[in-house]
């Protein structure tokens, strides 16, 4: 699977390749057809796809498996986590079964492949990714194996010719109260497979199965297990190769990028920055004064600098920086940016305000800076993502974010004054940034705020899961919670990439 674009790769140094990076550089193409809805991932891709396509369907996998790896994190249910993926899958990616008669099955089916393959890519390179991914994409498959339309189901397991021995009648009365404690039923009312143990630890764990001379005898009902630790066990293998044959890939200059930024975003979920993060319909033009008011709908790394701007009329670089480009993102103008950091800074004069500090911020919204500065649009607001990555702050530094950045004991009280005061909330928010999931955190404090708006649109149904996704920008923060504080104004509609639904 190559993306078609065009090639950086010097045709000169293409010809000095040895055979196998030959092979990997022409590779034959050749388009798959997917009679199954369901897939292990065997066959690599080998058809032409363009470098867009290859990004964002990988991008759209990544979201989905992000938000599988949340629901574990929070400790959802298995039922629990079905209905709120039900949404998301749908969205990001559909994957329909032969019987609902879709228009692009097929389609659904190659992106389907396609975005695992690239991730394969992406998550392989160390241990601790390839873990990650192995345990994500078992999830998913293990969601769509449960969901999945019976009788294609049996066609599929079939299909996929796994060594497993039947049982038969004789062994099954031989066997049967031993049997029968295993699985419990009568051992001969039912199935019963035989495989090596090893194939299904789980199952072992759990004592769910019979072991008798190194062979684990499976109840029927208990097939996905088996179907799915088959797909575990293959898919560890191949990652262990995909990442032996990942130096091999450095000769390609237009995928490494992607893969670094993928991989990337899976260590801390990154969102894509849409204008639709920043306009609310039914919000008025928002102005310098407003601001103090506003501020109660920021997330905590934005009230943490609006706080200390007021408490010093003073910010440094990076925290102008990042606080800048978030009011700009929730809609002020540059004039009234100017305006309120003028303001903000009531210790300084006219003159030092205008030489040292005016520029920066009509930089920021690309009224100064030329082609360097993104074609005159200015920098774009930060995600969690690049907040939560960059360097820590220095002394005197308020920039970044206070679930990472503050010390436990600072953390809950900063949280406490921003009105947090929950004890059961504060104790398992201390518990995700304990094991560096702050942006978990940061949603969990979110949900807990809104907890009754949220209940509100869930209920009476105007808000799906979608528009109540894990939030990974500070932007969407502001505007999801400042549409859920004013449900009846005339803005029951949302948002969340860019989707307004019926009000
Ligand atoms: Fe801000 Fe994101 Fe940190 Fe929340 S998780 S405080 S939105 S940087």
């Amino acid at each position: 699977m190559i993306p078609h674009d065009f090639s950086r790769i010097d045709p000169k140094r293409r010809v000095n390749l040895d055979y196998k990076k030959r092979q990997f550089a022409k590779p034959e193409f050749k388009h798959q057809k997917y009679e199954h809805r369901l897939n292990y991932y065997i066959l690599p891709p080998t058809a032409e796809i363009t470098l867009e396509e290859f990004e964002t369907w990988a991008i759209n996998r990544l979201k989905v498996l992000s938000e599988l790896e949340a629901c574990t994190f929070r400790n959802r249910t298995p039922e629990e986590t079905a209905e709120y993926m039900t949404s998301i899958v749908n969205k990001y990616l559909p994957l329909r079964s032969n019987s609902s008669r879709g228009q692009n099955l097929q389609e659904e089916r190659k992106k389907d492949h396609y975005s695992h393959f690239i991730l394969r890519l992406a998550f392989s390179a160390t241990e601790d990714l390839r873990r990650r991914f192995s345990r994500l994409e078992t999830m998913l498959f293990r969601l769509r194996f449960k969901d999945d339309d019976p009788r294609e189901r049996k066609d599929f397991v079939s299909g996929l010719k796994l060594e497993w021995e039947e049982v038969g009648a004789d062994e099954k009365r031989e066997l049967g109260n031993e049997l029968a404690a295993a699985g419990g039923v009568k051992g001969e009312e039912q199935e019963w497979f035989k495989v090596d143990w090893e194939r299904v630890p789980e199952l072992v764990e759990q004592r769910r199965v019979l072991l008798k001379r190194g062979k684990a005898y499976v109840p029927q009902r208990e097939q996905i297990s088996l179907v799915v630790a088959e797909f575990t066990r293959r898919l560890d293998e191949a990652l262990e190769l995909t990442s032996r044959a990942l130096p091999r890939l450095d000769e390609d200059d237009r995928l490494a990028p992607i893969l670094a930024h993928l991989s990337h975003s899976f260590t801390s979920p990154d969102a894509a920055y849409s204008s639709s993060d920043a306009s609310i319909d039914g919000l008025s033009t928002i102005t310098a004064n407003a601001i103090d008011t506003l501020s109660q709908h920021f997330p905590l790394c934005m009230q943490n600098l609006h706080m200390t701007l007021r408490a010093n009329s003073h910010l440094k670089h990076y925290g102008r920086l990042q606080y800048t480009l978030f009011l700009k993102g929730i809609g002020l103008s540059l004039d009234e940016c100017i305006m309120f950091w003028r303001r903000s800074f009531k210790l300084m004069t006219d003159d030092k305000f205008s030489k040292e500090y005016k520029y920066n911020i009509r930089h920021a919204y690309g009224d100064v800076g030329g082609d360097a500065n993104r074609r005159g649009r200015g920098y774009t607001p930060y995600s969690c993502q690049k907040i939560l990555t960059e360097p820590l702050p220095g002394p005197g530094q308020s920039h970044g974010c206070p679930y990472r950045t503050f010390t436990q004991d600072n953390l809950n009280a900063l949280l406490q004054r921003t009105g947090v005061n929950d004890k059961d909330l504060l104790k398992v928010v201390k518990d995700d940034v304990s094991k560096q999931r702050y942006h978990v955190a940061c949603n969990r404090v979110f949900e807990w705020a809104h907890r009754r708006e949220i209940k509100k649109v869930k209920d009476d149904g105007t808000w799906s899961a979608t528009d109540l996704d894990t939030i990974v920008h500070p932007n969407t923060y502001f505007k999801r919670g400042w549409l859920l504080k004013h449900l009846g104004d005339g803005n029951a509609g949302v948002v969340n990439g860019g989707e307004k639904m019926e009000e």
